[in-house]
């Protein structure tokens, strides 16, 4: 009898298509077992991946349906701190899109108890920071409950909140979205002026004809009127001399100008001085395309700059994943939807591969022996992370462990599926080629345990294994937690497991009830120095 407990607890190996016997793991999707993560961390892992494009196992709309629901239990459990984590997470940057959040948010804000749906509307502002993330809003809010007066009020305030020349830029900017337009915000929410130019504003969006200021032939004194002014006025500018002196004059957005102009160098040429730099980056193939950014241009000069400004970067919450897809897009030299080609400038490639890292925050080196492993098994080429066209688990996964090889003095990076997989990958590469390099692996079946094992029998010295995956485990004959289990209990090292979840499923293979075991979200910006404070023992 002793010796069948002994076999049985502590479980020392179960097969991964048996749960591990006296604990709650559940039925994963590939038919392992995991154990599921709190309705909180699936919220954090659905605020910063999204579930657009789905994953290898389920559709875009079964995972965002799952990701509703778990929104709507933690709404449940504690709508106010739904609304704290959703603030926190949107303001932070640390998630390459906002659309989970303003999602998040819209459903606190039909679903919630008085006093949550009260914290959503009065968030509007901090989570929608522009026009466009304000008709996000509305479009889905909308979809879940009637206009209320709470809602009405919320909407108005993120208009009255705003300085004249901000809302200006804003009304200007952001003029429609999801076949929403200020017009039919302003109509619908009313917003009392508390400014006499917000006023002339609002007139100017609900009945522009009647606003003659705006078509004089002289500017108005006013900052923000005469942006408005600059805006209509370069609408009929006869050439692109007058176009540029409105740029240059009025700081005009890309956004602000008639479209017959945006094929022109001299006009791009001056819209970058001030250009965002999220706009930079992401129109970075478009000015190549018209001869703007050449090999050795004055632009390639400056945008080289700005994207080797850390500072630049952060202040303008630039997101890694922003650059990383920019970065596959310019290096490719064609445009996603197939308009137009170019050739891109090697000093822009590597200086998007610098932004890339610059845009985490900052990550403190370890000098822990870290052992990094990509799952690169069938399913982590299935779906696509926060909706970048192509970039699937398995290459964001690659991304991401490069950002902690290039901090750490000591690392070994493996892939693996069932087995180890070789895989030609060192800090020095530059990311596109990480990336390829991953993309043509062969699938195979999944085993989460492979790298602890590997360890074992190699006998490295490894402090954290850090684990890159779907969570989708279950070809083992035994489960990653036992096995990192056996690996300290025959090395004496103290070993702990960090996972780092690429998709905003359900699983995790990190035992909860092991300190020594933690889960991070992949693309969260913060994701680096989590690793890092985890594997130092600092949370
Ligand atoms: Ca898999």
């Amino acid at each position: 009898m002793k010796n069948y407990l002994k076999n049985v607890f502590p479980p020392q190996i179960t097969p991964q298509n048996q749960p591990i016997p006296g604990t709650n793991q559940v039925p994963n999707s590939a038919g392992g077992y995991s154990w599921a993560v709190t309705p909180w961390q699936r919220l954090q892992r659905f605020l910063v991946l999204g579930s657009e494009g789905g994953s290898y196992y389920i559709s875009e709309r079964a995972l965002t349906l799952e990701n509703a629901s778990n929104v709507l239990a933690c709404i449940k459990a504690d709508g106010l701190h739904v609304v704290q984590e959703i603030v926190a997470l949107s303001e932070s940057g640390r998630a390459p899109k906002n659309d989970p959040a303003i999602f998040a948010l819209a459903l606190v804000a039909a679903y919630g108890t008085d006093e949550a749906r009260a914290a959503a509307l009065a968030a509007i502002p901090q989570v929608c920071r522009t026009g466009t993330h304000l008709f996000q809003f509305a479009e889905m809010v909308q979809g879940f409950r009637g206009w209320g007066r709470g809602l009405r009020r919320g909407m108005a305030a993120w208009y009255t909140a705003l300085e004249t020349r901000r809302l200006a830029y804003q009304v200007v900017k952001y003029r429609q979205r999801e076949g929403w337009t200020h017009t039919d915000t302003l109509r619908l929410a009313h917003p009392k002026p508390v400014s006499e130019t917000q006023g002339m504003i609002f007139k100017w969006v609900t009945r522009r004809e009647e606003a003659a200021w705006a078509r004089a032939i002289q500017p108005p004194a006013d900052e923000a009127l005469a942006f408005i002014w600059a805006f209509e006025r370069v609408q009929t500018a006869p050439d692109a001399a007058s176009v540029i002196q409105f740029i240059e004059q009025y700081d005009l957005p890309r956004e602000a100008l008639p479209t017959q102009w945006l094929n022109d160098p001299a006009v791009w040429e001056a819209l970058l001085v001030k250009m965002p730099l999220t706009a930079m980056i992401r129109n970075l193939g478009v000015m190549a395309k018209i001869g703007l950014l050449t090999p050795l241009s004055a632009a390639e000069k400056t945008i080289i700059g700005r994207l080797g400004d850390a500072n630049l970067l952060r202040k303008a919450r630039v997101h890694p994943l922003a650059v990383l897809s920019a970065l596959r897009v310019y290096a490719h030299g064609r445009g996603v939807r197939g308009d137009g080609v170019w050739s891109p400038t090697a000093r822009v490639i590597d200086a998007l591969d610098e932004a890339f890292y610059l845009a985490f925050q900052n990550v403190e080196p370890t000098g822990q022996r870290l052992l990094l492993a990509l799952d690169v098994s069938g399913s982590m080429g299935g779906g696509m992370i926060a909706g970048v066209p192509g970039l699937t688990p398995r290459e964001g996964a690659a991304a991401m462990a490069m950002v902690t090889a290039r901090t750490e003095p000591q690392y070994s990076m493996v892939a693996f599926q069932d087995q180890i997989v070789p895989l030609n990958i060192s800090a020095t590469m530059r990311l596109d080629d990480v990336v390829r390099a991953t993309s043509g692996l062969p699938f195979g079946a999944t085993d989460c345990a492979q790298p602890m094992l590997y360890a074992l029998e190699k006998k490295m010295k490894v402090d954290t294994f850090v684990v890159y995956t779907d969570n989708e485990t279950w070809f083992g004959s035994i489960h990653p937690a036992q096995a990192l289990r056996q690996y300290r209990d025959q090395t004496g090292i103290p070993a702990r497991l960090v996972v780092v979840g690429m998709t905003a499923n359900n699983f995790t293979i990190a035992d909860p009830n092991d300190g020594g075991m933690m889960d991070v979200v992949g693309f969260d910006s913060a994701a680096p120095q989590i690793i890092s404070d985890f594997t130092l023992g600092k949370v």
